[in-house]
């Protein structure tokens, strides 16, 4: 049992301490945001994250997890200090380490033992250097301590699975000792250990996620291309996927990605190609083909009802993928933009981030749930594939339509059914016909992966 900190108590920070707790240690997270700490006391998780909750307040009840403000409190015990805060784009593309530099400076000036400080934030190569020479500058005492990077992999909407079977854990320090004592916090998990220098250990999280952002980007391509030639695209991946070289996750044709990583994380790389003097061009086309999946979007709903000025558009899901309520770089959020650049009125409803996209856009027309949104609606757009978006009444939903069009972002439904119904129906380089026969049983091995 150690006593573990975390700083930041948000996606990462909250699942990470969970997990860590209910292996047996004794965590407290801390968080500078006050109202998100004292709804954690009262044992309401201010995110949504299927199952955290539960152990949340499982480890909070053994006296194992704790939460608070003060770094004096945080810092008393902590043998290990995990840095979970924020690293948003700077504006400039590059990531604003501000939350970074300021947990650095707290946890120097309440150093008081020796502690190994673990930076989970996914920052720019060279960070972990600034994190120890803030560190070194602002203790007041001779206290040892030790930096280890350990990029984060979790994704929203499977975190505490994520965090408790890990394809691998990233451990990079100028310090092999303290790396290896970090590793022996996750030997329980039994997972792939991989020890390494601070910058390897920062650039395998960016690569990782520039890569999976490319996989998107190039399956996107292949669908424009297919939509031209009269190719299906979800049996294209399905073919490709079977491929053991290639695999079937992120091969999901769509409105592209957002979040708040592959973004970030992509034009985060990009800046730092560019810093060392490289061209980042594939990455550069990676987000272009990304930005061109929401203007495909407006186009089709164009050559559906024409003119978009003064047109109603529904959009079924906010979040940037199901199971979450992080709105952060959704497409959504790009769509609405782009529909009002046209005139258009936008109305929206998500199962999760309502109260997310109304603290951004409190100016936006929200509806109670997926039957209200399309009411009145020139076009409905699925846009996140929520599971409960699948079984929808959607002959209901035509009856109270103006216009029964259906763009559907994420290839969610079935096209010869949803025609069979009225509805005029867009999916994303789907058969012009029929979809192809149903796969028989022996074919259905492929399952695809999501961001
Ligand atoms: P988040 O915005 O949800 O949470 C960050 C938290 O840090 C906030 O609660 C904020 O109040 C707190 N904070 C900011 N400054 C602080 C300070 N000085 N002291 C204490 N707390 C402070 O962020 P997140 O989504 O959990 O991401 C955290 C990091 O992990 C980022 O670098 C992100 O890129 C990376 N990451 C995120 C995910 C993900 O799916 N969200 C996955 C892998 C890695």
């Amino acid at each position: 049992m150690k006593n573990i900190t975390i700083i930041g108590t948000g996606y990462v920070g909250l699942t990470t301490g969970a997990c860590f707790a209910d292996m047996g240690n004794n965590v407290v997270c801390l968080d500078i945001d006050e109202a998100k700490i004292a709804s954690l006391r009262q044992g309401t998780i201010p995110i949504h994250e299927p199952g955290l909750q539960e152990v949340v307040i499982r480890n909070a009840d053994a006296g194992r997890l704790s939460f608070t403000t003060s770094y004096a409190e945080g810092m008393r015990d902590a043998e290990y200090v995990f840095i979970a805060v924020g690293t948003p784009s700077d504006g400039d593309g590059g990531a604003d380490l501000s939350q970074v530099r300021d947990a650095a400076r707290s946890i120097a000036t309440h150093l008081t033992h020796p502690v190994i400080v673990v930076n989970k934030s996914t920052v720019p190569i060279g960070t972990g250097d600034l994190v120890t020479s803030i560190i070194t500058e602002h203790k007041s005492s001779d206290v040892p301590f030790a930096v280890v990077s350990n990029p984060e992999f979790l994704r929203e909407g499977s975190a505490l699975l994520d965090c408790m079977r890990p394809d691998r854990v990233v451990l990079g320090s100028a310090d092999r000792d303290a790396a290896e004592t970090v590793a022996r916090l996750y030997l329980s998990l039994q997972a792939p250990i991989i020890v390494t220098d601070v910058r390897t250990a920062e650039m395998i999280k960016y690569a990782s996620n520039s890569f999976l952002a490319t996989r998107i980007s190039f399956i996107n391509e292949i669908a424009a291309v297919c939509e031209q030639l009269g190719a299906d695209i979800t049996e294209v991946a399905r073919g490709m996927g079977y491929d053991k070289r290639i695999g079937p996750a992120f091969l999901d044709a769509g409105l592209g990605f957002g979040g708040s990583c592959f973004p970030k994380d992509v034009r985060a790389l990009m800046r730092m190609a560019e810093d060392a003097g490289q061209h980042p061009q594939l990455l550069e086309a990676v987000m272009d083909i990304n930005q061109d999946r929401r203007r495909w979007a407006i186009d089709r709903l164009e050559e559906k009802i024409g003119d978009l000025r003064g047109k109603r558009i529904a959009l079924l899901g906010i979040a940037f993928k199901p199971n979450t309520d992080d709105i952060r770089d959704a497409a959504a959020l790009d769509l609405i933009a782009l529909l009002e650049e046209r005139g258009a009125t936008a109305v929206a409803y998500d199962p999760a981030a309502m109260e997310n996209v109304a603290a951004v856009r409190p100016d936006l027309l929200l509806a109670g749930d997926a039957y209200q949104v399309a009411e009145g609606a020139d076009a409905l757009v699925l846009v996140t594939e929520w599971n409960e978006f699948k079984a929808l009444d959607l002959a209901r939903i035509k009856a109270s339509m103006r216009t029964p069009v259906l763009v559907d972002g994420r290839n969610l439904y079935d096209p010869t059914q949803i025609r069979s119904l009225g509805f005029e129906y867009v999916g994303v380089a789907r058969a012009p016909e029929a979809t192809p026969p149903a796969a028989p049983a022996w074919d259905r091995r492929v399952s695809s992966g999501k961001a």
